[in-house]
């Protein structure tokens, strides 16, 4: 029971925190993103890698597997959907 309190906690501070890191986004943009057939977020490699706590380069060894890319203008965006979503797995591994 404590557990399930922890943890609804826990994801209270990731989606805060997450509202924080999009709102001081420079890239913060909607586009289309295939993977989720939706119109997403997306914030930059470095704010992804922020959230996730790893470093840059680790998200681009992962990959399209686990992150959905989308390249603009040559910067690395990364749909803020697929950066949720490795949250919750990592919190749960
Ligand atoms: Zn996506």
């Amino acid at each position: 029971m404590g557990d399930t309190m922890r943890q609804r906690r826990r994801v209270a501070i990731t989606v805060e925190t997450s509202r924080l890191v999009v709102r001081r986004s420079m890239s913060q943009r909607h586009f289309w993103c295939a993977r989720c057939s939706a119109h997403v977020q997306s914030v930059a490699l470095e704010d992804a890698a922020a959230l996730i706590g790893v470093s840059t380069s680790t998200i681009s060894k992962t990959g399209a597997g686990e992150y959905h890319f989308v390249e603009e203008a040559g910067s690395a965006l990364i749909c803020l959907n697929s950066v949720i979503l490795s949250i919750d797995k990592r919190k749960h591994d």
